[in-house]
């Protein structure tokens, strides 16, 4: 198994290549930019409730055999909340003041 790499940030759309470096991502995956996790997220993941760490850049150059982002590209498909932006904003100051790892 291997990070999707959506192309995307869930909340304000922004186009993330997978050489993004302001991309963060939930255990899950989902995916966000670092400026809507700052400002509007709080560290919490609207979908899952979890915090946020950078998602790492997969190399570009085939360094061993078949793990290269030309041999393992990133995904295409577009995603976005199912949410409401009121629903997040409620959802958000209810975890935001747990850490992470007490949620
Ligand atoms: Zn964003
Ligand atoms: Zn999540």
């Amino acid at each position: 198994m291997a990070l999707e790499l959506r192309p995307n940030c869930e909340y304000c759309d922004k186009d993330l290549p997978p050489d993004a470096a302001e991309a963060r991502i939930c255990t899950f995956e989902c995916t966000f930019c670092a400026d809507c996790v700052e400002r509007y997220l709080s560290n919490v993941c609207p979908n899952c409730g979890g915090g946020f760490a950078p998602r790492p850049i997969r190399p570009a150059r085939e360094w061993r055999p078949g793990l290269s982002l030309t041999k393992r590209p990133a995904s295409i498909k577009r995603v976005g909340l199912s949410y409401s932006r009121e629903d997040i904003a409620a959802f958000v100051a209810r975890i935001m003041t747990v850490p992470p790892e007490k949620r």
